[in-house]
């Protein structure tokens, strides 16, 4: 049985640790930035990957299914920090993409999930807001995904376990949600994958230690770029974005 008044409070107790307060809407990718030891990886890891987890004494990394929508990148984080803080059953994590019909160790990942995103009290806050009648269109939902930062699937399954939908719409709403954000006035990013040139990409732990060699001549510099390579980083070791020019640090 998932308990989610605790998933609720280790959400928020996870948001404070990291420096955010227990509401707000998050910057999770630059919340986990802060984690010291952590390693995140962007790749494609397939049609029904959505993201991995390892962890020991010694390695903490996340992998994220780049070709996922934005906003299930921001929950399929949010999930392997699950995995990554509360999860003692296994150090290794291969998460797959369906939401709602998972084991029960998954289900809490993705219930941690929601709630890491769009924590309870805020989500009610913002519903009383949005749909005061309590009515919930295509329309409202948007709203709601787009303040939060949430899939449009995530937001959709939650507002179902909140009882604000019946699961029976499903269909209905998983149908023409970028043109009704974009006639609403909203920002697409949220809806989609990571720009192909982009999608496999390494950030954290790996490059300081790659960089902490470097500095100390402990390895050769061909060994080093062979490093960054593996890491999906052709970008520093052969400085791409300093021949490009045009940085802009206003
Ligand atoms: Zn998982």
């Amino acid at each position: 049985m998932i308990d989610k008044l605790d998933l609720n409070t280790k959400a928020q107790e996870l948001r404070e640790l990291l420096g955010e307060d227990a509401n707000s809407p998050v910057d999770i990718f630059s919340l986990v930035s802060q984690i010291e030891g952590l390693t995140l990886v962007f790749h494609d890891l397939g049609k029904n990957i959505s993201g991995m987890c390892v962890k020991d004494n010694e390695i903490k990394l996340i992998a994220i299914n780049s070709t996922m929508s934005y906003g299930r990148q921001r929950f399929s984080l949010a999930h392997e920090l699950y995995h990554l803080y509360y999860d003692d059953t296994s150090g290794f994590n291969v998460c797959s993409k369906i939401l709602n019909s998972k084991s029960e160790n998954e289900k809490c990942a993705d219930q941690f999930a929601s709630y890491f995103l769009a924590p309870y009290k805020s989500l009610k806050a913002a519903i009383k807001k949005a749909a005061p009648e309590g009515s919930m269109s295509m329309q409202e939902v948007i709203a709601l995904e787009q303040y939060f930062g949430m899939s449009h699937l995530a937001m959709f399954w939650r507002l179902v376990s909140e009882g604000y939908l019946s699961q029976d719409y499903l269909d209905d709403y998983s149908h023409g949600v970028i043109s009704a954000a974009r006639t609403l006035g909203y920002d697409e990013k949220l809806y989609n994958p990571t720009p192909v040139d982009q999608q496999s990409r390494t950030y954290g732990y790996y490059l300081k230690q790659v960089e902490e060699v470097r500095k100390k001549d402990l390895v050769s510099s061909g060994k080093v770029d062979e490093l960054l390579l593996d890491a999906f980083r052709d970008d520093i070791a052969f400085g791409l974005d300093d021949d490009q020019g045009g940085e802009a640090l206003d």
